[in-house]
């Protein structure tokens, strides 16, 4: 049985105090949470005052982005060892905003993989298409492509300690949400290039969907059978729309 996952991906978004009245509202709101268990990844400049906040709490956070390479003159960049000082359990990585705008590869984004979980957090790999990947039928092929990075550098025992999200970049930031059937399809087009290695591994791994989730459709995304929770940007801003969203995932 896999536990539901709901992470709010805040993305460059926040201020001391907005974040500070955000923490209060998810904190207060939380008993309300039947069974998912729920995740925060603020800004880097913010795990201090969330990690001080949330410590006694049972939610969890992690990062947005981290560098695969080891402390030293990398100017900009932060050290895993960095995140895991701060009790990030979590980092995301490979989010279409970094492959896209940032130029990220499959290549580099496996490196951070295996670096993050070299420190002990789990990695939340992020995989989708672009709207004109879809339209030319390779949705299958770019996100098998992105996943068979990481198997092909580590292999697939590594999954026991991460996490997917499938993302359809057409559907990030953009109030346009895959439909349950179009998700449903590829989280299980997911676990089967997964279980093509172990299908153990591949039926405990979380698949999470992300993409213009919000309080209003979350529900019937998290019904289908391979999603197991949400990567939540936009929505998780908000912390009332934040728990209505984790309170629908339930095991
Ligand atoms: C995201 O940033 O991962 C995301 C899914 O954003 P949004 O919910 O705003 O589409």
């Amino acid at each position: 049985m896999r536990q539901p996952l709901v992470v709010g991906n805040w993305k460059m978004n926040g201020s001391i105090a907005s974040i500070q009245s955000l923490l209060e509202g998810i904190k207060q709101a939380i008993p309300t949470v039947p069974s998912a268990e729920v995740g925060v990844c603020p800004p880097f400049v913010y795990l201090f005052q969330v990690s001080s906040s949330l410590g006694n709490t049972s939610i969890t956070w992690g990062a947005q982005n981290v560098s695969h390479e080891a402390p030293g003159a990398f100017t900009g960049e932060i050290a895993t060892g960095m995140l895991a000082d701060f009790r990030c359990k979590y980092v995301i990585i490979g989010h279409s905003e970094r492959r896209h705008i940032y130029g990220e590869t499959d290549d580099l984004i496996a490196k951070k993989w295996v670096a993050t979980q070299k420190a002990g957090m789990i990695p939340i790999l992020c995989v989708g298409e672009l709207l004109e990947e879809r339209e030319a039928n390779q949705t299958e092929q770019v996100v098998g492509r992105q996943l068979e990075a990481v198997l092909k550098l580590t292999g697939i025992g590594s999954f026991n300690k991460g996490v997917i999200a499938y993302e359809p970049v057409w559907a990030i930031g953009t109030g346009k949400t895959a439909s349950p059937q179009q998700a449903q399809e590829m989280h299980a087009f997911i676990r089967q290039q997964l279980a093509r290695y172990d299908a153990d591994i591949a039926q405990k791994v979380q698949i999470l969907y992300g993409g213009s989730v919000k309080g209003s459709n979350a529900a019937e995304l998290f019904a289908m059978p391979d999603i197991d929770g949400g990567l939540i940007g936009g929505a998780a801003l908000k912390a009332e729309e934040f728990i209505t969203i984790c309170q629908a995932a339930k095991s």
